[in-house]
């Protein structure tokens, strides 16, 4: 997984700490400071194909009949505007965080409102979305009234969906609890058992979307470890999907492979919640009645 130096992660942490800490009030008006300051960073985020032959000589924009590709981001935290123009894929997957500080969000409806607006914009004939420990606001609504706002998205709330071409997407926004150092969250089991009965649900598919990351990849935090062990053992023993993606841990945004699985972490947002990561493409095919990465 990429990771900052760590000199500048652990001073950034501390930035991060200060302003979160001491000038709660401002600390929205701080964020649009820095995104003001970096906006041409922002613009030029681009994207990354990690594809397992991303080196190939072929147009970016040919593919074969058989593949399946998949644009996917997280954590936009209510700057998916910022986010750009995506790259085209055949899907595209939200991992949760939609929203910001949902207790706080006074303007969480409206938010979510112009995220669904900003979905219908994109390309990608489908669309998956799953919530994250932020999105408070999602978890109160239900369901049922998830789907009536997010009408340009398929919403998964520990649930399977089948595309036309057989492939299996199974989402959850399960995160594991930041020890109750957090006020967000939403979604996050709040005993062991709970934890285990929501992991041992999900099935195996081609590819599974959670909130948060399984131990040992993409979980590296600056203020601990945020990876969830049960998670990581489901995956590898019964799930093993082609892809597993999530965000959550903003500064652990990567990849990497292990057996059949590429594991991503593909939160947008930085450390400081300045949407500077970019977006990340991933490609599947289908091989005897399989798909795996291509
Ligand atoms: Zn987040
Ligand atoms: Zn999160």
């Amino acid at each position: 997984m990429t990771k900052r130096g760590s000199f500048r992660g652990e001073l950034e942490a501390f930035i991060f700490r200060t302003i979160t800490g001491l000038f709660g009030p401002l600390y929205r008006i701080g964020l649009e400071l820095r995104i003001l300051c970096i906006r041409q960073k922002i613009r030029n985020r681009g994207s990354i194909d990690i594809s397992l032959s991303s080196q190939r000589t072929e147009s970016s924009e040919t593919k074969a009949t058989n593949e399946f590709r998949v644009v996917i981001i997280s954590d936009t935290h209510c700057h998916h505007r910022h986010a750009g123009t995506l790259p085209h894929g055949d899907l595209l997957i939200h991992c949760g965080d939609v929203l910001l500080r949902s207790h706080e969000d006074i303007g969480a409806g409206e938010a979510l409102k112009d995220f669904n607006a900003w979905l219908g914009e994109q390309s990608h004939p489908h669309k998956i979305v799953i919530a994250g420990n932020h999105d408070h606001y999602l978890q109160e609504m239900g369901v049922s009234a998830v789907r009536r706002n997010l009408t340009n998205a398929i919403y998964l709330e520990n649930e399977l969906w089948t595309s036309p071409a057989g492939l299996t997407v199974y989402g959850t926004p399960y995160s594991v609890t930041n020890g109750g150092n957090s006020p967000n969250i939403a979604f996050q089991p709040q005993d062991e058992q709970a934890a285990l009965d929501t992991v041992n649900s999900i099935p195996k598919c081609d590819i599974l979307v959670t909130h948060g990351p399984p131990l040992g990849k993409g979980d590296d935090g600056t203020r601990g470890i945020f990876g969830c062990e049960h998670l990581e053992r489901r995956v590898r023993s019964i799930v093993q999907p082609a892809l597993h993606c999530y965000g959550h841990v903003h500064q652990s945004f990567g990849h990497a492979i292990e057996g059949r699985t590429t594991f991503v972490n593909a939160s947008v947002m930085d450390i400081l919640y300045a949407p500077t990561q970019p977006t990340v493409l991933f490609t599947l095919a289908k091989v005897d009645k399989c798909w795996v990465g291509k």
